[in-house]
């Protein structure tokens, strides 16, 4: 029978499922997605041919039917070993991993306020696997715990105290897991140890965020209090003037519809009118499509300026990262970007940049530049089981 362990994302629409072996080797994978939805649906291993839902199907319907799915298939034989569930938000209460227990959910919940989306759906996956599994033991593993390093400098805001004292207004930062595989993988690819390795990670997927990372702890980050802050993503619009919610009270729009237009309908969409979706953009912009142009150009703009005002976090850099959907895959980004940066002294090798750094041990950058640029595929799923091992002590 073989060993597994499972790894369980739930997202505000969405839950994923993967399933590793104890040598943390990926055995399968699952995706449930438009939940609550009447065409609610779900595929396993990215195949076409869907597995029925039952209609509107919710997180914990969803959970239940990949789990048996994976069951029939004997893809999971027997309870895993461990589970692994990926937790947005953990406030200040959380630096690392923890085990699940009445405690955790209890903290959990409490901070459930910062990340309504998020939290609320994380714990209906844990209490479905709970119901499945009661025996087995089970690790949250949070998207804030890796910017618990923040010195205060960066993560206050400069709001009276009491928005920090009594309701916890503060910088969190998101996508530490991601963050946290960069470091690891950089100080592997240098031959350093994590605890002296030095970069800036720029995860750009449908969210991006950045993080300087001085010697393995992060130190500064561009997502705040909310995903919300910082870098233009696909839907959302990163860093604005927050005098924009008077301003918009002020012809009729009204906060929550403004909180909707920043998280829904801005960022790459809202500049090209288009789509959120990087490569449509491309080529679009490629074929003379000016708002796709200017979605792409203020793109890069925006993350050129963050990985500049990062150095002043840093006393030394190692590498800029680059990684995630964008970050990984778009020669273009990353030339753009770059392309601000020469008075640090950054600069691409077109060729090795066209390659993605496949041929190049991950690099990017032309010999000359003063810093190395990588591109890292970033993998949350493995440092999520990695984590559940660790925790349930396997
Ligand atoms: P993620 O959320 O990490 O899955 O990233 C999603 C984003 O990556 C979308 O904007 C995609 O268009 C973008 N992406 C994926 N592949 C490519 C590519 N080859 N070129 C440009 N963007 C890409």
């Amino acid at each position: 029978m073989e060993e597994t362990i499972l790894v369980v994302n739930s997202g505000s629409s969405s839950v994923k499922l993967a399933l590793f072996d104890k040598h943390h080797r990926k055995k399968a994978s699952a995706l449930a997605e438009k939940l609550n939805r009447k065409d609610a649906i779900a595929h396993i291993d990215g195949n076409s041919e869907p597995i029925e839902l039952p209609e509107g199907a919710n997180h914990q319907q969803a959970l239940q039917v990949l789990i048996e799915t994976f069951t029939q298939q004997k893809r999971l034989q027997g309870p895993p070993l461990a589970i692994g569930h990926r937790v947005v938000h953990g406030g200040e209460t959380f630096r690392e991993a923890a085990l699940i227990d009445t405690d955790t959910i209890a903290a959990i919940e409490k901070v459930s306020d910062l990340a309504p989306l998020h939290n609320p759906v994380n714990l209906v996956g844990i209490a479905a696997m709970q119901a499945l599994f009661p025996s087995v033991p089970q690790v949250a593993v949070f998207d804030t715990a890796f910017h618990q390093t923040l010195p205060e400098k960066a993560y206050r805001y400069a709001l009276p105290k009491r928005c920090y004292e009594n309701w916890g207004v503060r910088r969190y930062g998101f996508h530490g897991t991601s963050h946290y595989f960069m470091v690891q993988e950089a100080a592997r690819l240098f031959g350093k140890a994590v605890e002296k390795t030095s970069i800036i990670s720029a995860h750009l997927g449908n969210g991006c965020s950045i993080t300087a990372i001085q010697d393995g702890k992060s130190v500064d980050t561009s997502m705040g209090l909310t995903p919300l802050e910082g870098l233009v993503m696909g839907t959302r619009s990163g860093d604005v003037d927050p005098g924009l919610f008077d301003y918009l009270s002020g012809q009729g729009v009204c906060a929550s519809d403004v909180h909707a237009m920043l998280n829904n309908e801005s960022g790459l969409l809202g500049l090209s009118g288009h789509t959120n979706d990087m490569r449509t953009l491309c080529e679009l912009a490629e074929q003379g499509d000016k708002p796709s142009r200017l979605a792409i150009d203020v793109f890069c703009f925006r993350l050129a300026r963050y990985i500049g005002a990062m150095t002043a976090s840093l006393t030394h850099l190692d590498a800029v990262v680059f990684t995630g959907g964008i970050g990984e895959n778009s020669a273009e980004v990353r030339r753009e970007t770059i392309k601000h940066l020469s008075l640090l002294g950054l600069t691409i090798d077109p060729e090795l940049n066209q390659q993605h750094g496949k041929q190049s041990g991950n690099r990017v950058s032309h010999a000359d530049s003063r810093f190395p640029i990588l591109t890292i595929p970033t993998n949350e799923e493995l440092v999520i089981a990695q984590e559940a091992s660790r925790l349930a002590s396997l």
